[in-house]
């Protein structure tokens, strides 16, 4: 695969930009591809617990992501094969004893519109996404052209290496939905080491952020308040009062209490309610999220604020229920594994300085997969390919420099061949 290849790879994906858990399009071209190099596929609900999985749209939007694939021409078959679930996880076995090598990208796109304005690179050139309100503003399509083009020289280069190696194409890292149920499904329990990275973050082209560890833990929550609907101005007591109920829940979960062990954080992000002006809000919905610098911290903040629910619930006589939409882990890049990516950063053309430590500054649901790795005795590393950017991550303007996209490449390869490579 040629430089040019993981760009216009790269610009393929930007233009087939899907929402977390309805990537049927990038799955299947995934798969495809991972499939005619001679990857075992796990497809499906083989790659992902379906009980594990947090804050996936209900059927309809499911269907309407699987017709819009067929429409973009995925492959019929695979989309079959597919099913409900997106993620591929892929298994190349070299035949010769050594240890189980992992890789981890991320298949979803973020829910903002893309900038269709001149200057903007993906639209001057043709390639924005087609879905109108999903664009890949966070660089994971370039994750996967990566992911692409290292399978590709894992199995030119079969013959020099042993063991096994693992590509993880995981469904749902926006709002940190698929990473616990690609843990759970059991892909990492093998792992002897497991290989993350975010491209951009803070860090310019040229720069790499050889190991993470300043995960945050979150919980993400989504909250349904029920009341009684009554005539505002004959029978207000009639009503129960949802809207009041989640106002007073807003303001009490903004009053929760920090922790002495460690930073939190909590956020309500989205609230709404009511139906007209002169109706007694009947219903309610608001979205929150709880961080934590450990998971204990993350679980006191999380508790604490479903007894505020509760509370503000029977302030009005209403109801409340709550939802899991997400979730990530702490985690902690292992310092042999730091070093390493250190190392081998500084061989390759074009990356000219590393920083020890890259820096998250928020969640990832990687952590899932490190902390199962570390738990079972593997090293894990998360790092940072740093990359010019022309906005914000998440940005309806997010772009990056694709010249360090063969670099990245270059990058995984060392690191494939220094973990994997022939003992023999
Ligand atoms: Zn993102
Ligand atoms: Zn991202």
């Amino acid at each position: 695969m040629s430089v040019d290849d993981v760009i216009s790879m790269r610009r393929l994906f930007h233009r087939h930009a899907e929402r977390g858990w309805e990537e049927f399009w990038t799955t299947a071209f995934v798969a495809s591809r991972l499939e005619a190099l001679g990857f075992r596929l796990f497809l499906g609900s083989e790659a992902v617990e379906e009980r594990s999985a947090m804050g996936r749209p209900g059927g309809d939007r499911l269907a309407e992501a699987r017709k819009r694939a067929l429409a973009w021409e995925a492959d019929a078959a695979l989309i079959n094969r597919i099913g409900d679930w997106t993620g591929v996880v892929a298994l190349l076995d070299t035949g010769r004893p050594g240890p189980v090598t992992a890789f981890r990208f991320d298949l979803d796109a973020v829910e903002t519109p893309e900038c269709r304005e001149r200057g903007h690179r993906p639209f001057d050139e043709g390639f924005d996404a087609l879905d109108e309100k999903v664009a890949h503003a966070c660089g994971h399509d370039g994750h996967l052209a990566m992911g692409l083009a290292l399978a590709s020289r894992l199995v030119s280069r079969k013959e020099s290496l042993s063991g096994r190696f693992k590509l993880l194409f995981q469904p749902a890292e926006e709002g940190v939905r698929g990473g616990r149920a690609m843990t759970e499904k059991g892909h990492l329990d093998d792992v002897d080491f497991l290989f993350g990275l975010h491209l951009a973050g803070e860090f310019a082209s040229g720069v790499v952020g050889a190991g993470c560890s300043d995960f945050l833990c979150t919980t993400k929550v989504d909250a349904f308040f029920r009341g009684v609907a009554a005539h505002a101005g004959m029978a207000p007591n009639e009503g129960r009062n949802a809207l009041l109920a989640a106002a007073t829940a807003v303001l009490g979960l903004h009053s929760i209490a920090p922790h002495h062990e460690g930073a939190s954080r909590i956020n309500v992000g989205l609230l709404r309610a009511g139906t007209g002006r002169n109706v007694v809000p009947e219903r309610a919905e608001l979205f929150f999220e709880t961080r934590g610098r450990t998971s204990a911290i993350d679980r006191y903040v999380y508790e604490r604020a479903l007894e505020v629910l509760d509370g503000a619930a029977r302030t009005q006589g209403v109801t409340v229920e709550s939802r899991l939409a997400g979730g990530a882990v702490d985690a902690r890049s292992h310092p042999d594994l730091v070093a390493l990516v250190a190392e081998k950063a500084l061989a390759v053309d074009g990356i000219d300085h590393v920083e020890r430590e890259g820096r998250i500054g928020g969640s990832e649901d990687i952590s899932w997969m490190m902390r199962r790795v570390e738990e079972r005795g593997g090293k894990a590393c998360y790092f940072i390919v740093g990359a010019d950017r022309t906005a914000g991550h998440h940005h309806g303007r997010f772009d990056f420099d694709e010249a360090v996209l063969p670099r990245g490449v270059a990058l995984l390869v060392a690191l494939a061949e220094a973990v994997g490579g022939d003992r023999g």
